[in-house]
């Protein structure tokens, strides 16, 4: 971390499920780039928490309460943003559920309906709030999973709205540009409480680190440095575009 450079200097940030995992280490790259960030989860403590943590960093941060799928929160979101700091450059779409492990077939549509509210819907209702306040120049990064391009078995419909967001990303990269570029990362597997169910086992761990070319499980730095770069203008000639950042796991030629 001592090398990295200051890519975010005088931009604005907002990273949603920012309070722990990937969204927080997200936050903190961006943050530690000079990036003003904003970070929200659920649960005001986990928010003020990680907002101390930022700060203890030395980083500008701003924190708020928004469940993704709670209209009102997302608009207090962007509106908290624009009044503290009078303009959106980047977005981090990464809140996430995955509330069920049952097949396809046999999940019941109120789960159905959260899938897709929360890792899809949200994300584009957030956007449409944002819109009038993104700058030219600005970038988009939605949080997909490597389990889009094949999805698992025990998270099978979770892998099918992550595959929405690669189609996501390719419609709003040609709706948003040329002034917003809107691009995606597809995380492998990370050890955050969200994947304890897996990462916590350890023979499924073993076989997920044998399957893995790099042999061993990503980490939450990771897919934030991943996610800085496309957000970041080095990047300024890529859009509507997924990095897979899964230490090799297959996902597509
Ligand atoms: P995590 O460590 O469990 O963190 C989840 C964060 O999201 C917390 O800050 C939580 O705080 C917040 N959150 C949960 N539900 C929310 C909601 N409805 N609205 C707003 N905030 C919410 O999870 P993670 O592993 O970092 O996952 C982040 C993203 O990476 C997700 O999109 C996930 O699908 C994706 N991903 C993860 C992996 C992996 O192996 N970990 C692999 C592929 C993709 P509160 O409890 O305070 O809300």
């Amino acid at each position: 971390m001592e090398k990295i450079g200051k890519r975010f200097e005088g931009k604005v940030a907002i990273v949603t499920a920012s309070t722990q995992g990937i969204g927080f280490s997200i936050a903190e790259r961006l943050g530690l780039e000079g990036a003003s960030v904003v970070i929200s989860s659920r649960k005001q403590n986990n928010v003020d928490e990680a907002v101390e943590k930022l700060k203890a960093r030395g980083i500008e941060v701003l924190g708020v309460v928004c469940h993704v799928s709670n209209a009102q929160q997302r608009k207090n979101l962007i509106d908290k943003t624009v009044q503290k700091y009078g303009k959106i450059d980047v977005i981090v779409s990464n809140a996430a559920a995955n509330p069920s492990v049952d097949v396809i077939l046999e999940t019941k549509e109120s789960v159905l309906d959260k899938l897709w509210e929360i890792n899809v819907k949200s994300s584009i209702l957030l956007l449409k709030d944002a819109a009038p306040y993104l700058q030219k120049g600005s970038s988009v990064v939605f949080i997909s999973s490597i389990g889009a391009y094949q999805p698992q078995s025990s998270m099978a419909m979770y892998g099918v709205t992550k595959t929405a967001l690669l189609g996501l990303t390719k419609a709003l990269a040609s709706e948003m540009a040329p002034d917003t570029r809107v691009n995606c990362v597809a995380p492998g597997f990370v050890p955050t409480h969200f994947a304890d169910f897996i990462t916590k086992n350890d023979a499924v761990r073993k076989a997920i680190e044998e399957r893995t070319l790099l042999n061993r499980l990503g980490t939450t730095e990771d897919m934030a440095a991943a996610t800085a770069f496309l957000a970041s203008d080095d990047a300024s000639y890529i859009t509507g575009e997924t990095l897979v950042v899964a230490g090799g796991i297959p996902s597509r030629l």
